[in-house]
């Protein structure tokens, strides 16, 4: 298998030489992008498998980047790390919600932005039967990533759809949000649970009506309502 490439949009050039060394050590090929206009018009020439983005850049917002990479289906599936100097809950929550599928405040260590680098490529070979779903309104199809409601499709992050895949995959079961993390992350990180609660909050809002199956239940976790 071709080493796995990694784009790197960072304004500061230092982050991005630290990064690209320590990236380059763990056999990772790299892009770098000074600003978010070139690496938009990169993408459009090789697809990275994966994009370390920073929130703060001189011309683009990171925020808007993942929603243009969100909104397109051939980008959308493709695992964002955020570089954020910003700490507070709601900056990264908004993160998440734009479609980032991981986070790490600045200052960091570089070992820990490849060993999440990792996890989430690691994450893109899904343990999935790719038996397709039927819950009430809601189609899920594992082969092709794809949730249709009503006839109607609904883009969803990979995090989404896999916590959405899971919990229909075992109608009326209830899953604590550590069992949720674990089948996004497996045993290897520690999020906190919020990142679930986000996620769930993200999911029920894409599949309209139809999220009022996923029901929360108190001081446990979550679970999708039997037809
Ligand atoms: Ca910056």
């Amino acid at each position: 298998m071709p080493p796995k490439l990694v784009a790197l949009v960072e304004d500061e050039v230092d982050i991005l030489e630290l990064l690209e060394a320590h990236l380059h050590q763990a056999l990772f090929r790299t892009s770098k992008y000074e600003d978010g206009t070139s690496f938009l018009a990169s993408i459009s020439k090789e697809v990275p498998d994966l994009v370390i983005l920073d929130l703060m850049l001189p011309d683009i917002d990171g925020l808007e980047i993942c929603k243009i990479l969100k909104k397109e289906t051939k980008w959308a599936n493709i695992p964002i790390l955020m570089l954020t100097a910003r700490s507070t809950e709601t900056d990264k929550v908004v993160g998440l919600e734009v479609g980032a599928d991981d986070y790490v405040t600045k200052p960091f260590s570089p070992v820990e932005v490849v060993a999440r680098v990792k996890a989430l490529l690691r994450r893109v070979l899904p343990r999935m039967s790719g038996k397709v779903i039927r819950i009430g309104n809601i189609v899920i199809d594992p082969s092709q990533h794809q949730v249709v409601v009503q006839g109607k499709r609904v883009n969803l992050t990979r995090s989404e759809f896999h916590i959405l895949h899971l919990l229909a995959s075992h109608p009326g079961r209830v899953f604590t949000r550590q069992q949720i993390l674990d089948v996004l992350w497996g045993q290897e990180k520690a999020v906190i649970d919020r990142t679930v609660d986000v996620h769930m909050m993200n999911l029920r809002h894409k599949l309209g009506p139809a999220g009022k199956r996923l029901s929360s239940v108190h001081g446990v976790g979550y679970k999708m309502e039997e037809v």
